[in-house]
């Protein structure tokens, strides 16, 4: 059996990162996803255990010191990371896994996992970012305005991935990610062992 792949998906705050994992996961329910724990609060449309886990930074602490985590980053003043285990156990069993992390996150998982695919998903425009990170209405404007300049430093490192979704039109960003993730199932090291199969039997 082949281990699944790796998918790691960033993209800035506002770019509709959420909105097209969502639509993802309803149409591909087969790919996990790595819930990151986290220790900001809980925003009003959360729940636990849903896409974060959210804990406190003494807990966090101790995974680090536990070397629980993949990776893990502080955020706008609150840490975020991608515990180990449900990558390790995902892929093992053949199963592909989106870990969602900022610019710093998907750089270290690289750097430890260096088959995993990159993939950022651009907004179409900064004022469309904008827009979308003002009218949320989650936040404040001192949260808004770092959020923003956050945008601006991980749009610069969007060349360091191996791929590019633009997110203007939802279902194209959607397909362009399941594309993506097909074509990497085509890769030769992931069909070697067809090939070999074959071979074996003539
Ligand atoms: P938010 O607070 O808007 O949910 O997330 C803030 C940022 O943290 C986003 O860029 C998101 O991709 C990133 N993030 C979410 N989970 C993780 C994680 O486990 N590790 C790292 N490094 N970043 C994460």
């Amino acid at each position: 059996m082949n281990k699944g792949l790796v998918f790691i998906v960033s993209g800035p705050s506002g770019s509709g990162k959420d909105t097209i994992l969502a639509k993802l996961f309803a149409k591909c329910p087969e790919i996990k996803f790595s819930i990151s724990s986290i220790t900001r609060g809980m925003r009003e449309n959360e729940k636990e255990g849903e896409k974060y886990n959210f804990i406190s930074r003494g807990k966090f602490e101790q995974m680090i010191k536990d070397d629980e985590l993949l990776e893990y980053n502080e955020y706008v003043g609150n840490y975020y990371g991608t515990p180990k285990k449900p990558v390790i156990s995902a892929t093992e069993k053949g199963d592909d896994i989106i870990i969602e992390v900022d610019v710093n996150g998907a750089h270290s998982i690289r750097n430890k996992l260096t088959d995993a695919v990159s993939i950022f998903i651009m907004p179409p425009s900064f004022a469309e970012l904008k827009n979308r990170l003002s009218g949320r209405g989650t936040e404040t404007a001192e949260i808004i305005e770092k959020r923003l300049s956050s945008a601006l430093d991980e749009i610069k490192r969007a060349t360091e991935y191996d791929y590019v979704v633009v997110n203007d039109d939802l279902d194209i960003a959607v397909d362009d990610i399941i594309k993506i993730i097909k074509s990497n199932h085509l890769k030769l090291k992931s069909q070697k062992h067809i090939i070999d199969e074959v071979l074996e039997k003539c």
